[in-house]
């Protein structure tokens, strides 16, 4: 079963970003994380641009996990509710967080999620972005990782295009490597962009389809 949450007027159209807003929204961020961190759970905010493959990755990731641990996953989708249907099928808790045309999701949204769900027994929590790669990096949610999801079909410049979301970033996962020949994109470039950004960074390219770089995904999620 999937529980929604939406986003009420003053939610959606209220972000500019005011000083104010941004500090409001720390502010809930770190309760979120308290409230996360007091229960033992690991929030992992998943962020990319629209078609990155951030829904298939998390499923792979859930479908991996699940029975050796507890995982529950909040989708933000701004009108659809495709990929929480997706995710449901595999019988974890999930939420989706319509945003209503909202184009980032907010700590606020987040702590309306974590009251729809049983917090005990989780280990993990999956939260998935928006489809955007701007703002999304200036709301904190109270997770403990920030993973970006770049895919190789966005091209050879996406890193260098946003370098903001990638400096907030803990992880950063190249998918859809399995199509770099066809796109002609350089995986070791873009990886090379990121190690330029932030040279501490942990890059690990994936390929959903054929299941490579997963297994690497998921310890490395689980070591935070
Ligand atoms: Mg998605
Ligand atoms: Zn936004």
């Amino acid at each position: 079963m999937i529980q929604t949450i939406e986003a009420s007027p003053d939610e959606i159209y209220d972000i500019e970003l005011e000083h104010s807003l941004l500090e409001a929204n720390a502010r809930l961020a770190k309760e979120n994380r308290i409230l996360l961190d007091g229960h033992g759970i690991t929030g992992i905010d998943i962020m990319g641009a629209i078609g990155s493959g951030k829904t298939t990755l998390i499923g792979r990731l859930v479908a991996k996990l699940k029975d050796r641990l507890g995982v529950a996953v909040f989708n933000g989708d701004a009108t659809t509710s495709s990929d929480a249907d997706l995710i449901a099928a595999q019988k974890v808790p999930v939420v989706q967080i319509a945003t209503v045309n909202g184009c980032h999701l907010d700590a606020n949204l987040v702590a309306k999620a974590l009251r729809k769900i049983d917090l005990d027994g989780l280990r993990l929590i999956f939260i998935e972005n928006i489809g955007n790669l701007i703002c999304p990096a200036e709301f904190p949610l109270g997770s403990k990782a920030r993973v970006v999801v770049v895919s190789v079909t966005e091209g050879q410049y996406m890193v260098r295009k946003h370098p903001h979301m990638f400096l907030g970033a803990h992880l950063v996962v190249i998918n859809k490597v399995d199509l770099a020949e066809a796109m002609n994109v350089s995986v070791a470039q873009l990886a090379e962009d990121v190690r330029i950004l932030k040279p501490d960074i942990k890059v690990i390219p994936t390929s959903c389809k054929a299941g490579t770089g997963l297994d690497e995904v998921a310890a490395e999620l689980l070591a935070i």
